[in-house]
């Protein structure tokens, strides 16, 4: 099934305890797309880049058959840049620079070929913007998005309008508690599904993520990655394998749902291994598949009889 695919395409600097680079690949709608096209070889992008967007970079995404029809190429400016640097914990990042660059006129536009796409994925971008694209689709069987701090404290009216729209929303421990204005993540959980999303993950960094779809709940292990270099793109990248699974199997069933997940969190730890997307460059089949079985073992819990 066809994913279609919106967000940010950028060039990322990035510092952590254990090195930097001053330019690599990021973006949220590179790192889902990359990510998506292990599963789907109908990955379709929409962004925006600049006159200084790179061929080599161009040239890896149509390596994975991502269509790239509705990558708008604006000459008149730079791509947009983000810089941060991670805290000892990796957990935490600042911002040390933002230059939204052609991203600043950002108009997501939909080439009509694309508008009956099944599984959509609105990457981190204004929610307003998030909306206008759901304008363009028609009657879709999915629709995921993510969003971040920065507008729930900006844009809360517009955000909470774009999620009523939406079928499953992705985000951390602290954007639900901050949207919600409440600390037990289960009681987050049920009034962020008030909002409108039948299905809804929180992922809690390091420490796995929970599933909340109809009246289910799932908490999926964390993976012991041992050598964490870069978590940037560890959320986007869960995002990608989330979605790219859900439109291979077409199936939205609470079981799949829970396999889904967890090809999220594998992807995201394959991702964390290196700088930016780089260690997708060479994650192979069977690295998924067997990273899978690990998953699952992981929280194999043995059955016990009472008394
Ligand atoms: P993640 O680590 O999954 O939260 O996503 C990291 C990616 O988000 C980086 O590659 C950045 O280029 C991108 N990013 C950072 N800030 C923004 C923003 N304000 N809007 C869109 N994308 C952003």
């Amino acid at each position: 099934m066809s994913v279609l695919v919106v967000g940010s395409v950028a060039y990322d600097g990035i510092e952590t305890p254990f090195g930097q680079v001053d330019r690599i690949l990021g973006g949220s709608a590179t790192y889902i797309s990359l990510t998506s096209s292990f599963f789907s070889d109908d990955v379709k992008l929409v962004g925006v880049v600049g006159s200084d967007f790179a061929d080599e970079d161009i040239r890896l995404l149509e390596s994975r058959n991502i269509d790239l029809d509705g990558l708008q190429v604006d000459e008149s400016g730079k791509t947009f840049f983000w810089k941060g640097k991670y805290h000892f914990d990796l957990n935490t990042r600042d911002t040390l620079d933002t230059q939204l660059n052609v991203f600043e006129h950002f108009d997501p536009v939909i080439p009509d070929s694309w508008r009956n796409s099944k599984y959509i994925a609105l990457g981190n971008i204004e929610p307003g913007l998030q909306s206008k694209v759901l304008e363009q689709v028609h009657r879709p069987e999915l629709i995921v998005m993510d969003t971040m701090n920065f507008w729930i404290e900006k844009t809360l009216d517009q955000l909470k309008e774009t999620i009523s729209k939406i079928d499953m929303l992705v985000i951390n421990d602290s954007e639900a508690r901050e949207l919600t204005g409440t600390h037990n993540l289960f009681k987050a959980a049920g009034e962020i599904k008030d909002l409108g999303p039948g299905h809804l993950v929180i992922k809690k960094g390091e420490h796995g993520a929970l599933l909340f779809t109809g009246d289910e709940v799932f908490s999926a292990p964390a993976y012991p990655v041992i050598d964490i270099f870069d978590p940037t793109g560890a959320g986007d990248t869960f995002m990608g394998g989330l979605l790219g699974w859900l439109s291979y199997t077409d199936d939205l069933e609470p079981q799949n749902m829970r396999r889904a997940v967890i090809f999220g969190s594998v992807m995201a730890s394959f991702c964390v291994e290196k700088f930016g997307p780089d260690r997708l460059k060479s994650v192979s089949e069977d690295d998924i598949y067997s990273r899978y079985k690990e998953f699952r073992d992981l929280s194999l819990i043995p059955d016990v009889q009472a008394g």
